[in-house]
């Protein structure tokens, strides 16, 4: 199996058996976005655990990469601090703006490196970014995050 059907094997895993879907019974902070040139919507929620991590849940509908996105990312980041999962963050987007170009690091980012093929298509591109930054909405309007804090990602 070479790398771009494994990556979709993970991408429509993702999307067929999504983990962490559903909205938290006490978020700190809630964000919905839509991406209307494919018509994919996810809501994020935000809260903290008791031991300090992060809580993230979403629901959402559309393609089945904006939906599995969604899914790795909060994988990705639950339990995590705010800081860890931001560093994440980061690099996922920093990884769908690279045009296919460039090794993304498996370490940081784990299954989210299945995206690295939809970088090369810029209709799709809005689509595996939705989750990540309506997690950043739902951050701030938690005050998990200060919104001087995402100025190095615009
Ligand atoms: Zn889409």
């Amino acid at each position: 199996m070479n790398l771009e059907s494994l990556y979709q094997e993970i991408i429509l895993d993702h999307y067929k058996h999504p983990r962490g879907q559903g909205l938290l019974a006490e978020p700190l902070g809630s964000a919905h976005h839509v991406n209307p040139t494919c018509g994919d919507e996810l809501t994020v929620e935000v809260g903290l655990a008791t031991g300090g991590g992060l809580v993230v849940g979403y629901e959402g509908q559309g393609c089945s990469i904006s939906q599995a996105s969604a899914s790795v990312m909060t994988e990705l980041v639950n339990g995590h601090t705010v800081e860890e999962a931001e560093a994440v963050r980061l690099a996922f987007i920093a990884m769908m703006h690279a045009k296919g170009a460039g090794e993304p690091d498996e370490d940081v980012l784990g299954d989210a490196v299945a995206f690295a093929g939809v970088a090369k298509f810029p209709a799709r591109i809005k689509c595996a970014l939705l989750g990540w930054m309506a997690l950043q909405d739902a951050e701030i309007q938690s005050g998990l995050m200060t919104p001087q804090s995402n100025e190095k990602t615009q």
